[in-house]
């Protein structure tokens, strides 16, 4: 049987001196992406940041975009806020409507200061659309999957 611990990737577990050792990135940038809102861990009562697998994960993707890529901080932002979450969330027309997140072209859902009902009292955290630049290889495939799921309520309306 595996480790509880270790068997939910959301489940914070690395103080900010590992997180920089486990994704090789210095501590100085660990803090600016969570200011600038790439990452958000988890927060104890006491104000630690810890960082969870997916965490991790998120952080290489970054490095990834920032070094391979020849993206910076806003434009990594950019990217993020292009995923259409009312896609993937049960949002209706009259939550967008209320949310900065179904306009802004720079500020991905999870940043925005005005959210939707449908997102008010989430936690970004484990929430499918913050993990998905997780997968940053694949952000194509996203909307490949967005495109099936349109189709196939097409076929069902
Ligand atoms: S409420 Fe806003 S953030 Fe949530 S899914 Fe709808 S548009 Fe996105
Ligand atoms: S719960 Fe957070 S990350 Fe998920 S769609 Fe809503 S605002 Fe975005």
């Amino acid at each position: 049987m595996g480790d509880p611990l270790f068997d939910d990737p959301t489940k914070p577990l690395y103080p900010l001196r590992v997180a920089s050792e486990l994704s090789n990135t210095s501590v100085y940038s660990l803090r600016k992406y969570v200011d600038e809102g790439l990452i958000l861990p988890y927060q104890t009562p006491t104000k630690r940041r810890l960082y969870s697998q997916v965490d991790i994960k998120r952080i290489l993707c970054i490095r990834k975009y920032l070094d391979e890529y020849g993206l910076n901080i806003a434009g990594i932002k950019a990217l993020f806020a292009q995923v259409p979450c009312w896609l993937l969330k049960p949002c209706n027309e009259e939550d967008c409507i209320q949310c900065e997140a179904y306009t802004s072209a720079t500020e991905p859902c999870w940043q925005v200061t005005t959210k939707g009902p449908t997102c008010k009292n989430e936690d970004c955290q484990t929430c499918a659309v913050y993990r998905l630049p997780e997968k940053c290889d694949d952000i194509k495939s996203l909307f490949k999957n967005l495109q099936q799921l349109n189709r196939a309520d097409k076929k069902g309306e």
